[in-house]
């Protein structure tokens, strides 16, 4: 579904990613570990058309994704929830939420039907609705920031560092539904720092260092990697 090939990402003359090749098939939820700094949030800007890249492709289906515009990224299916949330606060909570729908605007019932499948998804978001989406506490803003993008209706859902900042509880609800997401159709690369939460919902990972990818593997083959759990899980 999603090809990269050979990937170089700069900021002026700091190279942030260097020959980043990887692969993402229709219903995946593939993991992008690594650590801060690692290049993650380049890597989802460069797919989403938010940073240009230096060099190499990026094919979705069959189209090329790199050249377009952001917003042209969004109506191919391809949609990012950034890292930090990045909501509207002053805005309520469905306000936020139609936002996400603004590239289907014109399909009215259609944006009704993603609202009653969001908030069937995030039940708590219907109590709170006509409030600030800033007043949330913020496992209940990350739920906004999700809703959102899948309000886009994503196909391919980047999904960046939803746990962070999160209490223990909340992150593993925020797990489950990541993976009820993606058991409901929709392919997710998942960018995380909270490696064994994140790999114990994936089907595959990568391992992303100093801007490049030096390990890809199978769930099971990264949980039993000696090295992966040294670097990102711990004893
Ligand atoms: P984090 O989880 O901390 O966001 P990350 O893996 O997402 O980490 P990036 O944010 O992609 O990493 O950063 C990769 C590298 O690029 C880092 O060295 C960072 O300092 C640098 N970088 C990121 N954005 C810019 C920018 N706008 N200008 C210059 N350097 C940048």
């Amino acid at each position: 579904m999603l090809q990269l090939n050979h990937l170089d990402v700069c900021y002026g003359s700091f190279k942030a990613l260097t020959d980043v090749s990887m692969t993402v098939d229709s219903g995946e939820l593939v993991v992008l570990l690594g650590a801060n700094g690692a290049g993650k949030t380049t890597l989802f800007n460069a797919i989403s058309g938010l940073i240009r890249p230096a060099a190499g492709d990026i094919r979705f289906e069959d189209t090329q994704l790199n050249g377009m515009k952001a917003s042209a990224v969004v109506a191919q299916g391809v949609v990012q929830c950034a890292e930090g949330r990045k909501l509207f606060p002053q805005m309520t909570v469905m306000q936020n939420l139609m936002m996400g729908a603004f590239v289907h605007r014109r399909d009215r019932q259609g944006n009704k039907q993603r609202l009653n499948e969001v908030l069937a998804l995030f039940p708590i978001l219907e109590d709170k609705a006509q409030q600030p989406a800033g007043s949330l506490s913020g496992g209940q803003q990350q739920m906004v920031a999700i809703g959102r993008a899948l309000m886009s209706r994503p196909r391919l859902l980047m999904l960046d560092e939803p746990s962070l900042g999160l209490a223990p509880l909340v992150v593993r609800q925020m797990f489950d539904t990541i993976k009820k997401i993606n058991s409901l159709g929709t392919t997710v690369l998942l960018a995380e720092q909270n490696a064994f939460a994140a790999l114990k919902i994936a089907h595959r990972a990568y391992v992303m260092e100093n801007g490049r990818l030096v390990m890809e593997g199978d769930r099971d083959a990264m949980l039993g990697n000696e090295q992966v759990r040294k670097a990102y899980i711990g004893a």
